[in-house]
């Protein structure tokens, strides 16, 4: 067993996973917007890192991972597009290791993260970002063209963003990027297993597959199941995954109010309320930052995993 396994959640999507001595960035966003609430850490100050995982290559996820990366050593895992903008970024090539979804690699002795291929939340369906209760429907059908038009033209969506919030954006402009695919990853330790989602979507056919004792989901923008947008609101999506996975511990992530003008401090209670009807056995957590969560406490007698036995 793992005699530590503590989460600390850096803003939006990011958290820092402590097993015993090894500690692995979930995404490395760290050096937070103005105006965005304050988690008393910054990526400069980060000496310590084995390896950064990163969900997806949008630089909410990855700026950060490059001086982090730096900084410590540490290896980032993550699809061909994030190792592209760190190798640009001057990560050497020694410690990149591009995955796309079927891998398993070996972190540390019995620990190891498996990486599943996913999907992104449906950005170009909508202008803002909804409160969880909001109900979203259409958008069916849409071919590509469509949708990188409708990205292209909501510039409204970018319109309440101050000067503060532009300079910062400006300055940590990496360069033109894609999602890059987003990826789903799944840590088995001796303590037990976690789930990591940065983003709101999945391939239905994979998503049993995903079962872990704890799972991070993201909660925010409109949910994407199997490349259409959901028909229904967020806190429908995120209470449909926990009916399939069925963690004992559900931890929500990218909710908080992480690009003031832009995004929206989301209020969870509808999602509470989704999941409980849905799934009332699984608890769900809302960590503050860097509160150093016990993640497998209590649930040291359950089986660390689910996944077998499971049909899609
Ligand atoms: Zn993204």
């Amino acid at each position: 067993m793992s005699a530590v396994a503590t989460l600390d959640w850096l803003g939006c999507a990011t958290f820092r996973l402590r097993l015993d001595d090894l500690v692995i960035f979930l995404d490395a966003y760290v050096d937070r917007a103005p105006g965005a609430p304050p988690t008393g850490v910054s990526a400069a100050e980060i000496d310590r890192a084995d390896w950064i995982v990163v969900g997806h290559s949008h630089f909410d996820h990855l700026w950060g991972a490059e001086r982090i990366a730096k900084q410590t050593g540490a290896t980032i895992v993550g699809s061909y597009e994030t190792v592209r903008i760190m190798l640009e970024q001057g990560v050497p090539e020694r410690q990149l290791m591009p995955v796309a979804g079927g891998e398993r690699v070996e972190l540390a002795e019995q620990i190891s993260v498996s990486v599943f291929p996913s999907q992104h939340s449906c950005i170009w369906s909508h202008a803002r970002f909804e409160q969880p209760d909001e109900v979203c429907l259409g958008d069916l059908g849409l071919s590509y063209q469509e949708r990188r038009s409708r990205l292209a033209g909501r510039a409204g969506r970018r319109a309440d963003l101050s000067d503060e919030v532009r300079a910062y954006l400006q300055a940590g402009n990496q360069g033109a990027r894609g999602d890059g695919g987003a990826l789903v990853y799944r840590f088995q330790t001796p303590g037990g297993s976690l789930l990591f989602q940065d983003t709101c979507g999945y391939w239905s056919g994979q998503l049993p597959s995903w079962r872990s004792d704890v799972a991070i989901l993201a909660a925010a923008g409109r949910g994407n199941i199997d490349g259409e947008p959901i028909q229904g609101s967020l806190a429908e999506f995120v209470a449909g995954e926990a009916a399939v996975l069925q963690p004992r511990r559900l931890i929500l992530g990218h909710h908080d109010d992480w690009l003031p003008g832009m995004s929206i401090a989301t209020n969870t209670a509808p999602i509470r309320a989704a999941v409980a009807a849905r799934t009332p056995a699984v608890e769900l957590v809302e960590m503050g930052y860097c509160a150093a969560y016990p993640i497998f406490d209590g649930l040291a007698a359950a089986p660390s995993g689910a996944q077998e036995g499971v049909t899609a």
